[in-house]
């Protein structure tokens, strides 16, 4: 049997105030389907477990075209891959929320969770990055944000501190004449973490010149990352086949995989050329 309080909080002072008493060893859980499974894995020892389900407001999604998507803790990713806001301006992370898991586990899954459990091979994370994606974390009497990207700090690791929990996800509006794609590859079509994800967002202005390209890549690294080189080598360009190329090897030498279970570095390093190539290809498709 495995004994840990149990909490649940209405109000995010309360919540907050839970995590603080419990200095590190308190555990926020929305779908569970990470924080239930680690625990009765033994890969998880809590003192407390903190359920922020009768939280009002935590599950609000909004999406306004001047300032685009807003999406609380509570947001399941079966309700994100739905959206039809989420379709037309976020194809990307409407694909990663599509190959998450089961259908069973969409409908409990949240996106925040995938976010906070901070795998590097976390599906919605790449697809989030690459379209800007801005995180709102409070303490229960303040609040603050920064850019997903600079969130992770290590294989499931964030810069979330003692009392803090995700309050919601924002993306700003994507520009006109973007393209977006996130390419997931696993050994099997479904039921599979991802072995490499890359997903681009890809702006051209009208004479197809790139004014604005973010590609970001999964399970490549201790934390999700941006291939900046290969966006410098894109942006101020007309994109061919030339300059993809290109850029696929350069996101190629900005990954540093691990060998595992699911596939060596060097197999790694060499999808993520394939791969960005053909998300970049794929994206520019979409652009008229
Ligand atoms: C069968 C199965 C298949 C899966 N397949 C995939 C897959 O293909 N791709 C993939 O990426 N993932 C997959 N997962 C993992 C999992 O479903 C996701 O990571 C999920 O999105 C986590 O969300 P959750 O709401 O269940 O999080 P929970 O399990 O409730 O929480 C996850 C972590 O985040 C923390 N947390 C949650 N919400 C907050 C918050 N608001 N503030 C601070 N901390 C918070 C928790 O404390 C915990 O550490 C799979 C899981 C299972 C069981």
């Amino acid at each position: 049997m495995i004994r840990f309080d149990y909490e649940e909080p209405r109000t995010l002072a309360e919540a907050s105030a839970v995590l603080k008493a419990h200095a590190g060893r308190a555990s926020v859980l929305a779908g569970g389907t990470d924080l239930l499974v680690e625990i009765k894995e033994h890969l998880r020892r809590v003192h407390c477990v903190v359920n922020i389900k009768r939280i009002p407001g935590l599950d609000a999604v909004t999406f306004d075209a001047a300032t685009g998507l807003r999406f609380g803790a509570l947001t399941t990713a079966r309700r994100i891959e739905l959206d039809a806001d989420v379709a037309r301006h976020h194809p990307g992370l409407r694909q990663a929320t599509r190959e998450l898991g089961s259908i069973q586990v969409r409908h409990r899954a949240t996106v925040v969770g995938n976010v906070c459990r901070a795998s590097p091979s976390a599906d919605t994370l790449p697809p989030l990055i690459a379209d800007g994606a801005v995180i709102e974390i409070g303490n229960g009497t303040s609040t603050r944000e920064m850019l997903l990207e600079d969130f992770f700090t290590g294989p499931g690791k964030t810069a979330l501190q003692p009392g803090e929990l995700v309050l919601a996800i924002r993306l700003p509006p994507a520009p006109a004449r973007t393209g977006r794609i996130y390419i997931k590859h696993g050994r099997r079509r479904a039921m599979e973490l991802a072995t490499v994800g890359v997903a681009v967002s890809i702006t051209l202005d009208e004479a197809r010149i790139c004014t604005k390209a973010r590609i970001a890549l999964g399970a490549v690294a201790a934390t999700p990352i941006r291939a900046r080189d290969s966006e410098a080598a894109l942006e101020g360009r007309v994109v061919d086949a030339t300059i993809i190329a290109h850029a696929a090897d350069l996101a190629m030498a900005a990954s540093r995989p691990i060998s595992n279970v699911r596939a060596s570095a060097a197999y790694r390093r060499e999808m993520v050329s394939v791969l960005t190539r053909r998300a970049l290809e794929q994206a520019l498709a979409t652009i008229p």
